[in-house]
């Protein structure tokens, strides 16, 4: 396995292990660095610059004078445009080295890596059309007597502090900065502790494409020191997130002392509702696709599995077979389905949430086991049985655990669905159209999908109901989250 290992991790040579300030390579004040580990082997493979409050700060001050100079905004929008677009075609230049370094930093799968790269730059593309085609409108208003000229502004919402997951490190870092660039924001993206590299990577990418320098500044380091220092910054306008719910609270918080206006992509616990009318091979593979995906590190993963009493047996069964089949493997396997989880606190708390679910009297019908060797694996898991309180139906899992449960009517099912703190996704599998699109209206999520999963596109809307976030990302409205309107009214 070793051996195999040592070709991708030549792509490393490439990453660059400093943060990027100003338009500056720099360490840390501190001089202090962190280690990044191979989920797959448990292996250091790195050591970056741990950015803490004073890298934040020199980081913010770099984005507040950009914004303030509009060194960005005074780009016209059709170069700011094709500067976007640039950076789409030097990922793609570089996108097999980024998918190495991707599967290297957070273990998924080659394929899946390379899906995800290309994901990041079509994100650069998307918006880098939208550029040219921010405009506000006017208005005749009604001032008796008097002539005006009255029309909106649409401006950026000033300086964007960007923190992330490491579950998607790359595309994460793209949608977020694609989107805030577009807005002619200047920003300071904060990657996740456990995944910090390709951000740096994508630091590159913007210099050579173009961004001017200080528009864009990456900050390596913790959550609770560099993140916690960039949510509460003064010199921070916005804050979009993507992580824990628990995490997102602690942002609201802190984005509390200057009012920042913020956005948040937050956990799930996603139902999917089988009716007895479903083509069900369709269903059991798309299911076990939208659960196991990454190894359920999917914020969407479709972890409450409702099915139709009357097709319940077969497709637990057939469910298991697929979890049983999967095989185990690092992300440079290309026989491998499951890579590992990101770390072993990760590991740690999923075989806990499945030892806390036979606890709670629900039974393991497929897997349940710790992967063999020092990587980070947990086989794809199905439970069955288990209480609509127990902690296995109510917490986000964050691994490759889906748990089963049969249903009588679409009244019993929306009521069980819905009942949860998070409204991320949903889906449903049947024939009847009736049905689908009644279901569609009644669950309390973000996105619904029929007869699919995990199906994503810029232009739709990405974002969950009640505690799985605020806001949308993608399509128009993800931009406007990084926008405000100025009302101007001139007296003719
Ligand atoms: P997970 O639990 O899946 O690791 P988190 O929500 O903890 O997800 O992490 C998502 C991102 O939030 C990471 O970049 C992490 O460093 C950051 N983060 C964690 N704690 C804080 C915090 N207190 N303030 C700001 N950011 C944080």
């Amino acid at each position: 396995m070793n051996a195999k290992l040592n070709d991708p991790e030549r792509s490393l040579d490439k990453v660059p292990r400093k943060m990027f300030i100003d338009g500056e390579w720099v360490n840390a004040v501190s001089g202090r660095t962190f280690d990044v580990f191979n989920p797959a082997t448990g292996r250091v493979i790195a050591s970056v610059p741990e950015g803490d409050k004073e890298d934040i700060d020199r980081a913010v001050k770099a984005a507040r004078r950009t914004y303030e100079q509009r060194t960005w905004l005074n780009i016209v929008p059709s170069e700011r445009a094709k500067i976007l677009w640039r950076v789409a075609d030097l990922i793609e230049a570089r996108a097999a080295d980024i998918a190495l370094v991707e599967t290297l930093d957070n273990g998924m799968p080659q394929a899946l890596a390379q899906w995800t790269i290309g994901g990041g730059a079509e994100a650069f593309r998307y918006y880098a059309g939208w550029v040219t085609k921010i405009h506000g409108i006017t208005s005749d208003i009604s001032v008796p007597g008097t002539q005006f000229h009255s029309y909106t502004l649409r401006e950026p919402v000033g300086v964007a502090g960007l923190i992330i997951p490491w579950n998607g490190p790359f595309t994460f870092a793209c949608a977020k900065l694609s989107v805030a660039l577009a807005a002619g924001c200047s920003c300071v993206l904060k990657p996740a502790e456990e995944t910090p590299l390709n951000a740096l990577v994508l630091a590159e990418i913007l210099q050579e494409a173009g961004v001017p320098a200080g528009v864009v500044n990456i900050v390596t380091g913790f959550g609770h020191t560099a993140g916690a220092a960039l949510a509460a910054h003064p010199g921070v306008d916005k804050i979009g997130f993507t992580g824990s719910t628990d995490v997102g609270k602690m942002i609201v918080n802190a984005a509390a002392s200057n009012l920042k206006k913020v956005t948040l992509e937050l956990g799930g616990k996603s139902p999917v509702v089988v009716f007895d009318d479903a083509d069900l091979e369709k269903t059991v593979a798309g299911a076990a696709m939208g659960v196991f995906t990454n190894s359920g590190q999917i914020c969407v993963a479709g972890s409450r599995l409702y099915v139709q009493r009357k097709v319940y047996e077969p497709v637990v069964d057939g469910l298991s077979q697929v979890a049983k089949g999967m095989k185990l493997g690092h992300g440079f396997d290309p026989t491998a389905q499951i890579g590992p989880l990101i770390s072993e606190k990760q590991l740690t708390r999923v075989t806990s949430m499945i030892k806390s679910g036979l606890d709670e009297g629900a039974q393991v019908v497929a897997g349940g086991q710790r992967g063999e060797g020092s990587g980070y694996f947990v086989q794809p898991t199905v439970i069955t049985g288990a209480a609509p309180t127990a902690r296995v139906m109510r917490e986000e899992i964050f691994g490759p655990v889906v748990s089963v449960l049969p249903f009588d009517d679409i009244e019993a099912v929306a009521a069980a669905a819905n009942d949860t703190t998070y409204g991320l996704a949903a889906a449903v599998w049947t024939r009847d159209v009736s049905k689908a699109h009644t279901l569609a209206r009644r669950l309390q999520a973000g996105m619904v999908w029929v007869n699919c999963h995990l199906v994503y596109d810029m232009s739709m809307p990405f974002g969950g109901y009640k505690q799985s976030g605020w806001g949308r990302e993608n399509g128009l409205e993800g931009l406007e989250a990084y926008l405000q309107t100025k009302s101007v009214f001139v007296q003719l």
